[in-house]
């Protein structure tokens, strides 16, 4: 049998609440098939943990991190809504402490971001009923590289600089476009309903010299898998308008850092809310997986919180560990999962901010009794 060490990271706010659902799922699932084990160590990072040690993640929890088989964090930030936001000496808030060491450290240069409706679901987008698309946001480089740097001149001047390599564009480009591939195309109802494998790129070309680049490095990888994938291209302002008008006509959107964090969180409007979009920091070798949602303070400890992203995030972990070790049972462990999500839904088992009245944990221990209802 083999055993996957499991770093998880509960952090702060509704972070511990949602990974609480999705480590019990994980635990309910490795019982039900058998054939694999996870060894989940938990620890402990977060601003509250700044608040109390003045260290957000230490630097023993970090490199257990980078020595385990996978990371699954819950939300790091604001613990409270009575508590001031949590800034370092720069002015900026602590959460990245955690959350982009590990994302810069262990090169975790892909964000993916799923953005799927599920059944009974409510969606911004009225009248779109298959939204199917993936979100990979160059997670390294861009405007993010500056945390940490930038300059404040006599307080009269401010500046944070965009960073944007050939090596850092030509890794993400890969990623989209084989990710890509291994999708059914763009899937929703409509005119542009194709079913084309398709891979967007979204930029600022038209203004700034390191989009230009940006695209220009993007059209030299599409030729790699022209034939097989199409190549497009968005300027970002109107790829917010295109995606609200007909996300159908999307498959896989690769962007810039900062631009990227901005679409995914309208993208998850249209799937019913931060509670619904679950990512994957992904790298050649190491991968983190958290719900893209923050530590939403102000409805923590309440047990109202929808822990959807966390448990699909979970899933997301499954599949890239089951790639990257070539082991079948863990894929087959994801389709079972993703099927006793599916049954939750259409038996309109659900949290108060998709329209239910399930708490936390009904809404897991719901998906766990879904999943031992299925056939192995
Ligand atoms: P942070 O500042 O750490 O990003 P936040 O909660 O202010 O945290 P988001 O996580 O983007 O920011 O959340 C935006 C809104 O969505 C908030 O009203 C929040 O309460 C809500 N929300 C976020 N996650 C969930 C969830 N899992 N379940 C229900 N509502 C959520």
């Amino acid at each position: 049998m083999k055993k996957y060490g499991i770093a998880v990271l509960p952090g702060d706010g509704i972070g511990p609440e949602v990974v609480a659902e999705c480590t019990k799922v994980l635990k309910a699932l490795q019982g039900h098939i058998g054939g694999f084990e996870l060894d989940l160590q938990h620890y402990d990072v977060g601003v509250s943990r700044f608040l109390k040690t003045g260290v957000a993640m230490s630097d023993s929890d970090f490199k257990a991190c980078r020595d385990a088989d996978g990371i699954i964090l819950g939300a790091v930030g604001m613990p409270s809504p009575d508590l001031p936001m949590v800034v370092d000496k720069n002015g900026t808030e602590v959460s990245g402490h955690v959350m982009f060491r590990l994302r810069f450290d262990l090169d975790l240069f892909a964000g993916v971001r799923p953005i799927k409706l599920w059944p009974t679901v409510p969606s911004a987008l009225a009248g779109h009923e298959n939204i199917d698309i993936v979100l990979v946001r160059e997670n390294t480089e861009g405007l993010f590289a500056s945390y940490g740097g930038g300059i404040v001149l006599k307080d009269q001047l401010a500046a944070d600089v965009q960073i944007i390599t050939r090596e850092g564009c030509e890794k993400v480009f890969d990623f989209a476009f084989k990710l890509a591939m291994n999708r059914k195309g763009r899937l929703g109802e409509g005119r542009l309903s194709d079913g084309k494998k398709v891979v967007t790129c979204a930029q600022k070309a038209n203004v700034f010299r390191s989009f230009a680049f940006f695209k220009k490095v993007f059209g030299e990888v599409a030729q790699k898998y022209a034939g097989e994938v199409m190549e497009d291209y968005a300027f970002i302002d109107a790829l917010t308008l295109w995606m609200l008008q007909t996300p159908e006509k999307f498959d896989v959107v690769v962007s810039e850092n900062a631009h990227g964090d901005i679409i995914s969180d309208m993208a998850a409007a249209f799937v019913g809310g931060m509670g619904m979009a679950p990512s994957g920091d992904i790298g050649l070798e190491f991968a983190m997986f958290q719900p893209a949602h923050g530590t939403g303070p102000t409805i923590a400890g309440k047990g109202i919180a929808n822990p959807t992203a966390t448990v699909l995030s979970g899933k997301m972990m499954l599949e890239w560990l089951s790639d990257k070790h070539n082991d079948p049972t863990l894929a087959a462990a994801a389709v079972l999962l993703d099927k006793a999500v599916y049954n939750t839904f259409a038996k309109g088992v659900k949290t108060s901010d998709i329209g239910g009245t399930a708490s936390t944990s009904a809404w897991g221990d719901e998906v766990v009794a879904q999943l031992r209802a299925l056939p192995v």
